[in-house]
């Protein structure tokens, strides 16, 4: 436990951060400490010039000619080929499209197909949901041709059999935040003869990732998350190189062609990542999460990781001084080395926690069943704010303001 944690101690900690001045390249409103930036991460002040640009000059005026004149068809690859050094991939094993929910369908399809005679995708039941539904839908999909079963990284062993064509894990849990052995469980599903896939969503922009060096085959993540790409940005698929020839994605649209504008009847894909193209990019949005992660580059994701060890085992240690005896119990790994960017704590009156945190300017996240998660994006958050949001958080434990009947009414997201 620190001795002498005090505000004054933090904000000197501040001062001496390296990451300091991209705090500033950020839309902060005003009293507002915002703990949920593995969700929805905040608005980059570049964002806002760019989509200005990109509206008003790209559309209105260029017009379809921004296609070629503003390189437009090219911003898939081109924002994938920025986020692959987070992620550790090459520049050409990475493109942007469509959501994550979608990519994981065509990154687990390819899979099947490139493992004729073997019909099982494992997954695991506490999967973040989308991954578990996608998966389920592909079974029903492709009938006797697929078939899920459960497993957790603890027991993937027993569940790899010959007949296991992909094993589809999440690399942090978007509960826990446990980050898992990416390339011992890669080494184990590949020994057994399967594609290993990965969930990058609350890793990417966070963590450094390294999907090469774990010879992962397949990943995709999210562009809203730690990655700033705005509300509904594009997300991101890596397919490793050695698989560019042989993978076949089951949404076999125009834009993933070998020639699009040949206008031919037949679909024959393009090569490389380009084949994982369905449609048409959302441009505006795929443009502004270009111009995000660049800011994260610029920032280095080493540097973020530090940081943001350093501020979770801090959250951990202020909660656990100044909310001792509130029933709030740590629920992540304890080790900074296992943990990724958030915090969770279990209790009871979880939910109500959350919303009568918010009332007092801390934003954070409820996850059922009983969960409080604070998530930290350490490029814009300061240590005095960590001090701020848990001296309210304490306020709303010893006053018990959760027990209030309108912190206990769900709305429809949470
Ligand atoms: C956030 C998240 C998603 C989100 O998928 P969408 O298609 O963007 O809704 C998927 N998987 C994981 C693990 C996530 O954390």
């Amino acid at each position: 436990m620190p001795q002498q944690l005090t505000r004054e101690t933090l904000i000197a900690k501040d001062l001496a951060d390296p990451l300091r001045r991209f705090r500033d390249q950020f839309v902060i409103p005003e009293g507002l400490i915002y703990l949920d930036g593995n969700s929805l991460g905040m608005l980059p002040r570049a964002c806002v010039e760019r989509v200005q640009q990109v509206v008003e000059h790209e559309w209105g005026e260029t017009l379809i000619s921004s296609w070629n004149d503003h390189g437009w068809i090219e911003l898939p690859l081109r924002a994938g080929a920025k986020i692959a050094p987070l992620i550790g991939a090459q520049a050409d094993e990475v493109v942007v499209c469509d959501s994550t929910s979608i990519n994981l369908f065509k990154v687990l399809a390819s899979a099947l197909t490139m493992r004729p005679g073997r019909r099982v995708i494992v997954t695991n039941k506490e999967n973040f949901p989308t991954d578990v539904y996608i998966a389920e839908g592909l079974a029903r999909l492709l009938g006797n041709g697929c078939e899920l079963r459960f497993a957790t990284p603890d027991t993937i062993d027993a569940a790899l059999a010959d007949d296991v064509a992909a094993v589809s894990f999440s690399h942090v849990d978007y509960k826990s935040a446990r980050i898992e052995d990416m390339a011992g469980i890669t080494a184990r599903v590949q020994r057994a003869g399967a594609l290993a896939i990965w969930d990058l969503s609350h890793s990417a922009g966070a963590i450094p990732v390294d999907l090469n060096v774990a010879q992962a085959d397949f990943a995709v993540g999210c562009g809203y998350k730690y990655l700033n790409g705005g509300p509904g940005a594009p997300a991101f698929i890596f397919a490793a190189r050695r698989h560019h020839d042989a993978m076949r994605q089951p949404l076999s649209g125009w834009l993933g062609h070998a020639t699009p504008f040949a206008f031919g009847s037949h679909y024959e894909p393009a090569s490389g990542i380009a084949r994982m193209i369905t449609g048409t990019p959302p441009v505006v949005s795929m443009s502004l999460l270009e111009t995000a992660v660049a800011i994260i580059t610029e920032a280095g994701i080493e540097r973020l990781r530090e940081k943001s060890k350093a501020m979770t085992s801090l959250l951990i240690d202020l909660v656990e001084q100044q909310c001792a005896g509130s029933g709030l119990d740590l629920a992540s790994p304890r080790d900074a080395e296992r943990r990724g960017s958030h915090v969770i704590f279990a209790h009871p009156e979880g939910y109500a926690i959350v919303q009568a945190l918010k009332a007092r300017g801390v934003v954070g996240d409820f996850r059922a069943p009983h969960f409080v998660r604070l998530g930290i994006a350490p490029i814009y958050l300061s240590y005095a704010e960590l001090w701020d949001a848990v001296a309210r958080l304490k306020t709303v434990m010893d006053a018990r303001e959760w027990n209030q009947s309108r912190f206990r009414v769900r709305a429809a997201v949470t």
